[in-house]
């Protein structure tokens, strides 16, 4: 994709998406992307752009973050021929486990998948909404090591710049949309 055509992307996908002061407490400023998935022209240009961005990438598996995640990692996965997984918040997967637990503001998250959702060598691309601190999608990526599998690349809606979450991924391939 050109440049022009990223920025009118990026231009029209922030138009839609939904800023909520205060929510889920006050002071963070929620991106709300119901309205892109409810808009089909909108939703269908945002996983082309991801699609056409890891088409060469020789990805295998497909891992959305619970929950948002889900949502943009299930197009993605079909339109780049690929495998969907899941990643869980603790205690909602049936079979056996790999976990990542990582800090936030006050304590600490768990997330899981299944230890036979990537297998050694598969290349896997991370899918979520929003790049806030990185902390999630480091313990994700951190799993996907864990499993003997390779990272080709961590593709994030919304990227938060001032929070820095790309320092938190070290030298991985991050892939954002819109940046704020
Ligand atoms: P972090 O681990 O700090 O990068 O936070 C990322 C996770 O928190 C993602 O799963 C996001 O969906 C969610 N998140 C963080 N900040 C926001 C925000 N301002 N609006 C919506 N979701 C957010």
């Amino acid at each position: 994709m050109t440049q022009a055509a990223s920025s009118a992307l990026a231009d029209k996908l922030k138009s839609i998406i939904r800023d909520v002061p205060d929510f889920p407490k006050p002071g963070i400023i929620f991106k709300d992307i119901t309205p892109l998935l409810a808009d089909h022209a909108a939703f269908s240009e945002l996983v082309k752009a991801f699609a056409d961005h890891y088409r060469a990438a020789g990805v295998t598996k497909v891992l959305g973050i619970e929950a948002r995640g889900f949502l943009l990692a299930a197009p993605i996965a079909l339109a780049l021929g690929a495998g969907l997984v899941p990643v869980r918040k603790k205690g909602k997967l049936p079979y056996k486990r790999v976990s990542a637990t990582y800090s936030l503001e006050y304590g600490t998250d768990t997330l899981e998948m299944h230890e036979d959702a990537v297998k050694a060598g598969e290349k896997v691309l991370v899918v979520d909404d929003v790049l806030a601190t990185g902390g999630t999608a480091a313990a994700v990526c951190e799993m996907v090591d864990k499993l003997g599998a390779k990272v080709a690349g961590v593709a994030m809606l919304i990227e938060l710049e001032f929070l820095k979450g790309r320092s938190r991924l070290g030298s991985r391939e991050v892939h954002s949309l819109i940046k704020y």
